[in-house]
Parts: C-alpha cells; structure tokens; sequence
C-alpha cells in the first residue's frame, strides 16, 4: 500500500522493483544452491546510486530518506531474500556507522567509496562468545604509538570478503566501575594479520557473504579509532537500532514475495472440482498474509519516518523488527501449508523463502532481545 509515499518514493520503488525483477530475481534460486553471493549485483546497485540512498550527496549517497531506503531493502529481498541481506548490511552496519560517528577525514576515505559502491562494507560485532551479550567482547586493542594492535575473533560477518573495510568492535580498556570500554576501530581488510573466510554452510540467505575474521596482532592506525573510544557501545546500539529497521523491510519484502507465490498458486489449484482459493480455510490464511504484511510495512514506515525527522526511534525499530520477522516466518510457513507438497519441493521456491526469513529473527538482534529492548522503553 503506497498510500503515503511521496512521488519520488513511488518512483524509486518502481525502478528498484524493475531492477530487482530482471537482475535480481532470476538468480535467486542458483545462489541458494552454491551459497555464493553475486557481487556483479553490487557493481549495479552501486551504478543506479542505490547503495548510498540515505547518504548526503556530499558523500557519494543519493540524499534519500530512510523510508526510500526501507523501500529498496523491501524490493531487493522480495527477489532474492540472500541479497537483501548483503544490501542491508552494506548500508545499515557497513556504511552507516561512518556516516553517524566518523570524521569528515574518514566519510571521504571510507564512506564515499561505500556509497558509489565501489567497495562493500561490514560490521563485525558478534564474536564465538559474544552474542545478545556484546558486553562479553573478548577481541582487544592495544595502542602502540601511533597505532592500534588488535587481536581476536569475530563469527557471522556479513560482506567481509568483499569489504575494503570492517568496522571491528573491540575492548579498549576498563570503566571505573571494572566493566569493559567497547570501542569501534576501522580496519582495512588487507591489514596484515587479518584471515577472513566464508566456510559455513547456511541454511538461508545463502546468497549472502557470512564470514570468519580471525585477527592476530594486526595494526591500523590510531586515526582509524570510529567516533568516540568510550562510547563504542552506545554507538553500535545506535546503529543497530537503524538496522533493524532494515531488518523489517527485508522480512516484510520476503513475505510479500510468499504471499504473492501462495495467492496465485492458490488460484491455479484445482482440488475437489475447483480453485483451492475458493476454500475459506485458504481464503483465511490469504487474508491473515495480506493483513500482517500491510501492518509490518506500516510500523517499518513509521520507524524509518521517526528516524527521519530526528525523533526516538528505538521501541518503533523493535517493534517493526520484531514483529514483521515473526509475521515473515508465519507468512513463509503458511505459503507452504497452501502449496501442499510443492511447497516442499525447491522448485516452487517458498520453501526457500522460509529458510531464509529465519534468521531475521536471529541477527541483528534475536526476538528475545527484541522483547528486552521493548520492555527497557516501557520502562520495566
Ligand atoms: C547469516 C548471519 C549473518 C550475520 N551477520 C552479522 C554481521 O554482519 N555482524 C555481526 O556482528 N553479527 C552478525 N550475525 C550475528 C547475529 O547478530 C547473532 O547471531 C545474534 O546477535 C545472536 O547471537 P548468538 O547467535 O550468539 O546467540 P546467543 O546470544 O547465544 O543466543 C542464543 C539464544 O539465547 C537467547 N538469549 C540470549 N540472551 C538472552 C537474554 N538475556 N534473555 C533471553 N534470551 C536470551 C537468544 O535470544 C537466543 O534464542 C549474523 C548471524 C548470521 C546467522
């Protein structure tokens, strides 16, 4: 429903749509299969300006709002839910952190590449033993003159291998209450000393880029230290606030991309003399798809615009994060349920779908967490 979109909204979620159909979407189910993510796809995105949208020009972006960029997230997942995680993660954790924290110095040297989309970005913040509990950072940073020596090892990065840079989060030293100073160092990717690989085998969003970071004693300049070195925690948690915003508009494009399968299989099913679509216990799961998307979609607006306008936004990007990756996974099962056994076979593609909204309400915050943060605003 594009009730409120502006005609520039309208106009880009047209264009992506478009893009998204012919050069996203017919990749879709070969990516899943190799598990590799398609960087050409990048280039593209990169060269149509959809990988800086909520930059300022001044910094290689669009100068678009969060809603546009919410809408591009919504469009690229419908076609393919691995590459709208590795688009999401570019902008929200690669390249936003930069934009909120950096200094004009470090915006033109590592932002305005990310916005052209001549490089990629990640964030590496989850670690072996360091979740939901990010407090329980074990990577750390040591200055040395000039420069910062880091060691440790991060799990699960999104777009490292294709990354020029990660931002790593890394203990810096301790509060006077004894709890560990988290801080947020940019580290170029060809630092010697730093291995990153992507051997996991992932059950969705395979054709995302995940990966290992081991660092051993590698060295940045001090210079390269993210915003504030006492502060790296709000930081991140600012950060991933936004994030999950994209989070939502990503379930909520995977979701819309499940229905759409489910409503038109459920017209072309022919069971006892006719259309399955004639059955109200179909008719009802359609109806209950169509209703939970709408209202995801309207709280992932709402958190973007909040943002937007300069507003707290954190319970909102909770909420939309919480509930459109729940109302996703229903979504995704039931269009399952309404394609019978096809719906079990890869062929048909919604089996995928759900395999892959699963880990939207795991990363960038599980459910419970999401339940956490929702009861710290109301007070609890
Ligand atoms: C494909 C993929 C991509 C990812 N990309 C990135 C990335 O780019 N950058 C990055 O830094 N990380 C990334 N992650 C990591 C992701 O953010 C973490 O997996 C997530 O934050 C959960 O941490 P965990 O897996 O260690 O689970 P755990 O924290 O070990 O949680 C296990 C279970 O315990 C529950 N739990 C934990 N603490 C509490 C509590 N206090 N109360 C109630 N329940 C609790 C959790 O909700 C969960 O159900 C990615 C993960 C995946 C799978």
């Amino acid at each position: 429903m594009d009730f409120e979109l502006s005609k520039e909204q309208t106009m880009l979620q047209e264009m992506v749509r478009g893009f998204a159909e012919k050069e996203i979407k017919p990749y879709a189910r070969e990516v899943d299969e190799t598990g590799k993510m398609k960087y050409e796809t990048f280039e593209k995105l990169g060269k149509l300006g959809l990988l800086g949208i909520p930059f300022p020009e001044k910094y290689g972006g669009a100068g678009g709002d969060t809603i546009s960029y919410c809408i591009a997230v919504e469009e690229i997942g419908k076609a393919c839910g691995g590459t709208g995680l590795s688009y999401a993660a570019n902008t929200s954790l690669g390249a936003s952190p930069i934009y909120y924290f950096g200094t004009e110095e470090q915006k033109q040297k590592w932002l305005v590449p990310m916005a052209k989309g001549e490089t990629m970005g990640a964030f590496g913040l989850t670690e072996p033993n360091a979740g939901s509990d990010a407090g329980g950072t074990r990577t750390k940073a040591v200055l040395d003159g000039d420069e910062w020596v880091i060691n440790g090892e991060k799990c699960w990065i999104t777009n490292a291998e294709y990354s020029r840079q990660v931002i790593v989060t890394a203990v810096t030293g301790k509060r006077d209450d004894g709890r560990n100073i988290i801080s947020a160092i940019i580290v170029p990717t060809d630092s010697p000393g730093i291995t990153i690989s992507s051997n996991y085998e992932k059950m969705g969003v395979r054709g995302s880029n995940t990966c290992q970071i081991v660092l051993d004693h590698v060295r940045v300049p001090r210079e390269n230290l993210l915003g504030d070195e006492k502060k790296g925690f709000n930081q991140f948690l600012y950060t991933l606030d936004g994030g999950r915003i994209s989070i939502a508009a990503l379930s909520v494009g995977i979701a819309q991309a499940a229905y759409e399968k489910a409503l038109q299989y459920a017209k072309e099913r022919k069971q006892f003399g006719r259309s399955i679509s004639n059955f109200q216990a179909i008719q009802f799961k359609l109806a209950d798809m169509a209703m939970e998307i709408d209202l995801a979609r309207n709280e992932v607006y709402k958190a973007a615009w909040l943002k937007d306008q300069g507003k707290p936004f954190g319970k909102e990007s909770a909420f939309a994060k919480l509930f459109a990756s729940e109302m996703g996974f229903r979504v995704c099962n039931q269009a399952i349920q309404i394609h019978g056994g096809s719906g079990y076979m890869r062929e048909y593609d919604v089996e995928r779908y759900l395999r892959d909204i699963k880990l939207m309400e795991i990363g960038e915050g599980t459910s419970e967490i999401q339940r956490l943060v929702i009861a710290r605003h109301l007070g609890c």
